[in-house]
């Protein structure tokens, strides 16, 4: 066996499509051509969202394709304390602040031209940046004082420009990570790790107290995964990655993005748009190897 160690990390907000379907077969097949392994995650720390039917759905469907991975499985929401620890010890750094404006607030705080990240939503205009040293707010604590309106839950907010001066030091220099499949623009091979486009991205979420962000690469680097692949739609949030990577000395995986799956329209596939599912497919008559048969570039 080689070092190799890939993963198919789906959250059970819905049932799996096509694409996601080219995803867990790209991360068995890559594993498998290499002589490593491939592990399943669950990420299911958003509870407003998950839901056990889609657990299920993911595991009938995967099985369906064909998939076998080692148990147990990773399920994040068995692990939410490891990913408030990693939130403490950004908030140690002096990197992390507490925010308290509401979605309306912001909106009302950004100017219409405000420059805008790379999944196109504006900026967060920094607004609560001066609060690093405010009250007793804790990640994960569900309560903080809001000065004039009392006690409210705070959402957490990377101070980029700190945290990129902090992880540069660290690093001796820029960061970069390396991209063995391609981005977008066919971004690939030594790729700077852009994270200042994002602006102060939130790590901890009021609602659920953490975020994608900071769960993936905890488990990531807990799963020792050597090559994360995933869809293109990723590839510019893994500036985050890196950057919180050398923040909380974790090690670095090799980076492998992978084209979208598209409708007929072009569109991208999303569990939310109605699409077509694994599942649909299935009752509908598909074999699995019909629809393996159409995804000629997997690895
Ligand atoms: N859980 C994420 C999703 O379903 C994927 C995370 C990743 O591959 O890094 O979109």
């Amino acid at each position: 066996m080689s070092g190799v160690i890939t993963r198919f990390a789906p959250s059970p907000n819905g049932r799996l499509h096509p694409g996601h379907a080219f995803s867990a077969l790209f991360a068995a097949r890559y594993a498998r051509v290499h002589g490593g392994r491939f592990l399943l995650r669950v990420e299911d720390i958003d509870f407003t969202r998950a839901r056990p039917r889609f657990v299920e759905g993911i595991f009938e469907d995967l099985r369906w394709l064909g998939l076998s991975w080692p148990e147990p499985v990773l399920f994040q929401s068995r692990h939410v304390r490891d990913y408030c620890r990693a939130l403490m010890e950004l908030r140690r750094m002096g990197v992390l602040y507490p925010c308290y404006c509401t979605r309306r607030e912001v909106r009302a705080n950004t100017p219409p031209d405000a420059p805008r990240d790379p999944d196109g939503a504006p900026l967060y205009p920094g607004t609560c940046r001066a609060r690093h040293d405010d009250g007793e707010a804790v990640p994960c604590g569900d309560i903080g004082w809001r000065p004039g309106k009392g006690p409210m839950p705070p959402a957490w907010r990377l101070d980029m420009d700190k945290a990129l001066a902090l992880a540069e030091r660290k690093a001796g220099g820029a960061l970069f990570w390396h991209e063995e499949g391609a981005g977008p623009a066919g971004e690939s091979g030594r790729v700077m790790a852009d994270a200042r486009r994002w602006g102060d991205v939130i790590l901890g979420r009021r609602d659920i107290g953490v975020s994608y962000h900071v769960a993936v690469v905890i488990d990531d680097a807990r799963q020792a995964v050597s090559h994360v692949t995933r869809g293109q739609d990723l590839f510019h949030a893994s500036a985050i990655h890196r950057l919180l990577q050398v923040l909380l000395e974790l090690p670095e995986p090799v980076y492998v993005h992978h084209r979208l799956i598209a409708d007929e329209e072009g569109r991208k596939l999303s569990k939310s748009a109605g699409d077509v599912s694994l599942a649909a497919l299935r009752a509908r008559g598909v074999r699995a190897e019909d629809l393996v048969a159409m995804f000629s570039d997997l690895p």
